[in-house]
């Protein structure tokens, strides 16, 4: 399979081919003819799988081959494509794909997120652009300020929508949603299917194409992973032993508190190990200049939590350390998600003291696998050390901003098919079937759902899920 049999453009597939992909991912392959065909998607995909040009290269062919509507303001150049995405820098890699695929188009984007300079901002989005990358809240701010326009958007694209719920996103989504003109396509990616991301797409999304990928769980193969069983106390002593002893280098370690991620980095520092820590408190720039250094290979460590990382596009990652086990299993897949992708190889070690047990069994049990467990010499458990468990600095997720009249308030979030069933047993959860992840009116049957060997992903029915969606039905409506 090539890009050029999907259907994309010379100048597309010269892009691409610049840029040393030979031939479509999974994802690519199912989602550019579905986006091309100009329907709503739906789908279940992660970063790493190469979704980003999944949806970027198929709106940019549309793009390129239709004229512009005329936006309701009369401007002169209308934005016509809309990514929201959950993090800065998600939304920033995202544009910098934009950016290199269109090199041989026409086509204009920018990128607006907070904790940066608005002014800048505003003066791009003035001279017009075809495509905009956002966070849902700068994207608001502009339009509180009436220095974006969104009445010409003919795509919109929810990128890593499960993450933008979770952080809380739901209200500025829905605020976003009635500024926009009601026809235009809509995509919605999510690495997980929750109640919440059902009524999101019930609501948003009019007969989806389905597609599911693997989750990084089923395709892990090329990841080793390992727990080191250890006292809480000595966690950093031995994660310094690791790095030094076998010489690491470019390593993400996942801290499951901002406090943990600052005092963790300072640490290593201190230890001679060049690390610094990277959260939603440090200032853009900040964040900015830590990832660029590990991306070169100049900073050793890097010191994350859940938020932060998430969608990092960090390639052939070679170690991801679990500091703490996160308190959401579907995290440790996200987690170990950053190494050993595109078939590289890669290490995902975990550091667990006795009081983190519990978070390992919910772990093992969504990923339908026992982890194997090592213990290190010089760094036995001491059965008289005192092991508790760290304070969070945030409220756990599952009580955030739930929304209104959500049934699930509190369950914690099956993954696409595959995941669920993993964990049904224990945590009551039925494993549904992905299809039941249609929309209003979804009654086609799934176009398109990508099978792992391991899992097989049947295509049926698509049917609504019965979740009410938005209340107000403002998305609904205002198609
Ligand atoms: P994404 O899941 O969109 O974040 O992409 C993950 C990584 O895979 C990025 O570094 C992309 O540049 C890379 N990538 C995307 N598509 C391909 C492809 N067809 N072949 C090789 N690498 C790709």
């Amino acid at each position: 399979m090539s890009f050029a049999a999907l259907g994309l453009s010379e100048a597309l597939v010269r892009a691409v081919t610049e840029r040393g992909y030979t031939s479509p991912t999974p994802i690519q392959a199912k989602a550019i003819p579905a986006v091309l065909s100009g329907g709503d998607l739906l789908a279940g995909a992660q970063t790493g799988t190469g979704k980003t040009a999944g949806f970027v290269l198929p709106i940019l062919q549309r793009l390129s081959t239709t004229a512009p509507r005329k936006p309701a303001s009369g401007g002169a150049r209308p934005i016509r494509v809309l990514i929201l995405a959950p993090t800065r820098e998600l939304a920033a890699q995202v544009e910098e794909s934009v950016v290199a695929y269109s090199k041989h188009l026409k086509l204009s984007s920018t990128v607006v997120f907070g904790g940066v300079n608005i002014n800048p901002q505003i003066d791009r989005l003035r001279r017009g652009v075809d495509i905009l990358v956002a966070t849902p809240g700068r994207l608001l701010d502009h339009a509180g300020q009436r220095t974006v326009d969104l009445s010409g958007v003919e795509v919109l694209v929810l990128d890593e929508a499960d993450r933008m719920l979770d952080m809380g996103f739901i209200h500025d989504i829905r605020r976003v949603l009635k500024l926009l003109p009601a026809q235009r396509q809509n995509l919605l990616f999510s690495a997980t299917f929750s109640d919440e991301i059902k009524a999101l797409a019930d609501g948003l999304l009019n007969r989806p194409a389905l597609i599911e990928v693997a989750r990084r769980n089923a395709t892990a193969d090329t990841v080793a992973q390992r727990v080191l069983p250890v006292d809480r106390a000595r966690k950093r002593e031995l994660l310094s032993h690791l790095v030094r002893e076998h010489n690491w280098f470019q390593v993400l370690v996942f801290t499951r508190t901002k406090h943990g991620a600052n005092r963790l980095a300072e640490q290593l520092a201190k230890d001679g190990i060049p690390s610094l820590a990277i959260h939603g408190n440090k200032s853009q720039n900040a964040r900015t200049r830590a990832l660029s250094e590990f991306k070169s290979g100049s900073l050793q460590v890097l010191v994350a939590t859940d938020i932060a990382a998430r969608g990092l596009d960090i390639v052939e990652l070679p170690h991801v350390v679990n500091f703490d086990l996160p308190n959401v299993p579907e995290d440790y897949v996200h987690r170990i998600g950053r190494t050993g992708r595109a078939g590289a190889e890669g290490e995902a070690v975990s550091l667990v003291s006795p009081d983190e047990n519990g978070l390992l069994r919910d772990i093992e049990r969504l990923i339908r696998r026992e982890l194997p467990r090592q213990t290190v010499a010089g760094f036995e458990l001491d059965p008289n050390a005192r092991n508790e468990p760290e304070a969070d600095d945030r409220p756990p997720r599952q009580s955030r901003r739930p929304m209104r009249g959500d049934a699930s308030r509190g369950a914690p979030r099956p993954g696409f098919r595959g995941s669920a069933a993993g964990q049904g047993g224990s945590r009551g959860q039925s494993a549904k079937p992905a299809a039941s992840a249609g929309g209003r009116g979804a009654a086609q049957p799934v176009r398109a759902a990508m099978a792992a060997p391991a899992r097989s992903a049947t295509a049926a029915p698509a049917r609504p899920s019965g979740v009410g969606g938005f209340r107000g039905r403002s998305s609904r409506s205002g198609r």
